[in-house]
């Protein structure tokens, strides 16, 4: 088949072609959330892209295979394997155990994503369910002497290797100073940046869960298991990892490096790496105590597809700053989209070239570096084309497989709400707009005619300070 798609891969710095080690199918691994507290909007950024990629890779004609792990032991509060563990701190602060808390949070998790129409991976695994794997891969690593003993924990020797700064040009230092929170020094390290890939003498005697292992009882690393799960389901090669832009350094770094040395051959062609959400005082993140959740959005009437459109409407490679006022103008804008789909007849002739030629546009947006407001661009276009309404369905239909806002189904949704059809919704709507533009004129006269008539038609308008409303009677 051929290779349309182009995307930037964090590993070359370049916006690459991609073609996959075998032909037609794609291995995708993502890194899946620490369960100890809800994702935040942020977090559901990185998902939503990581979405929007995979369904890509779908529509374009690949066949996916995506794993993503559970992170439910072994991620401590600072990337670089200082701080408290996350898990434990979650099951101290809800006074239950660990096991409680990362099942109440992989739920929310999945509940979240399947409010934002997030495509659950085909493979999810705890990284609880794979210490054995771990073992055996920091075995191997012992064995080749990529790894050792310090202090009654096992660490990667980073001095072995190479090169270990991978993904970038940037100094050690410079690096590190995106590694956050509390950067303390551990001594038993050889060097700066050797990573734990095991641990029986941390700080924290309280671990609750542990397991036997050949260097004594303890927990395995963070970054351990991503290398781990991947291997187990898809094999020793990889054609997409994908993450949030935090993970480059150490995380997704580590990675590479004893993935690598485990198999003595490189693993993972493309790095897929989303950008942050910020909002006002920069990066979200869950240890600044109040943080946006899509219940809470929810909780203030939005419909968390209306998140995601937000999302598609700016770049996965640019920052993005999360503000209700452009929450509100995705909002009206959604609501629009969705009666103008909903208004269209489908049952009518489709035509055939102008399916094709509006579907290749919006192919060769997502395939440019996964452009989704282009892409979205060409889906109003589309709609405003002097083209058969069959036609403008099925296209909606078919884009909605990537971009899955619910275009052809939510009107639905919001008819049952309010107990009108999308066409009578959107003639109430034009309606309102003659009214205000027969008041402003001062024609009062035929303001009047226009509210009668809709009295006729059962619908009851109401002048409030927020504008035209309107109900049945
Ligand atoms: P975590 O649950 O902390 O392991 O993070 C889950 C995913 O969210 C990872 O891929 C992170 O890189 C990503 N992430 C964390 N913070 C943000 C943010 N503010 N915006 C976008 N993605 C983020
Ligand atoms: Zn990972």
């Amino acid at each position: 088949m051929e290779n349309k798609l182009s995307f930037y891969n964090t590993l070359t710095r370049k916006v690459e072609q991609f073609i996959p080690n075998e032909e037609g199918k794609v291995a995708m691994y993502t890194c899946g959330p620490t369960v100890y507290h809800f994702a935040h909007i942020g977090n559901l950024r990185s998902y939503i892209m990581e979405d929007l990629l995979e369904k890509t890779l779908r529509y374009v004609g690949y066949d996916v295979k995506r794993v993503m792990n559970i992170t439910d032991v072994g991620h401590l509060s600072s990337d670089a394997d200082t701080g408290e563990d996350k898990m434990l701190k979650g099951a101290k602060r809800e006074h239950k155990t660990v096991m409680e808390i990362a099942k109440f949070y992989t739920d929310a998790f999945f509940s979240d994503c399947s409010k934002l129409n997030i495509k659950t991976p085909d493979v999810v695994e705890p990284a609880t369910n794979c210490i054995d794997e771990f073992i055996n891969m920091i075995k191997v690593l012992m064995e080749k002497g990529y790894a050792y003993e310090s202090g009654g924990n096992i660490y990667f020797d980073t001095s072995k290797l190479e090169e270990y700064y991978v993904f970038s040009s940037q100094s050690e230092k410079e690096l590190l100073v995106g590694v956050r929170d509390d950067v303390d020094e551990d001594e038993n390290k050889r060097n700066k940046s050797d990573f734990v890939l095991w641990f029986t003498k941390s700080k924290f005697d309280d671990q609750e869960l542990k397991w036997d292992s050949p260097w004594g009882i303890g927990y395995p690393g963070w970054h351990i298991e991503c290398s781990c799960i991947s291997m187990k389901h898809l094999g020793e090669y990889m054609d997409i990892h994908c993450g949030g832009v935090d993970n480059i350094f150490p995380h997704h770094t580590n990675e590479i490096a004893q993935s690598e040395s485990f198999t003595g051959h490189k693993w993972c062609n493309y790095w897929f790496h989303v950008h942050h959400l910020n909002d006002k005082s920069g990066k979200m993140s869950k240890s600044k105590g109040d943080f946006l959740t899509v219940s809470l959005l929810e909780s203030k009437g939005y419909n968390p597809l209306i998140y995601r459109l937000f999302c598609l409407q700016s770049h996965y490679r640019k920052p993005l700053e999360f503000s209700y006022e452009v929450l509100d103008n995705m909002g009206a804008a959604y609501d629009k989209l969705v009666k103008k789909i909903g208004t269209l007849n489908k049952d009518g002739e489709i035509d055939k070239a102008a399916f094709d030629e509006y579907r290749a546009r919006f192919e060769a947006a997502l395939c440019d570096d996964l452009n989704s407001s282009m892409a979205i661009t060409v889906l109003y276009d589309m709609l405003k084309a002097d083209i058969s309404d069959a036609t403008k369905f099925a296209l909606a239909e078919s884009f909605d497989k990537v971009l899955s806002l619910d275009l052809t189904t939510a009107h639905l949704a919001s008819e049952a709400d309010n107990g009108v059809d999308a066409e009578l919704e959107s003639y109430i709507l034009a309606k309102i707009e003659e009214r205000k533009a027969a008041k402003k004129a001062k024609d009062f006269a035929l303001a009047d005619a226009i509210r009668n008539e809709l009295l006729e038609k059962g619908i009851v308008l109401e002048d409030t300070r927020e504008g035209v409303k309107w109900k049945k009677a």
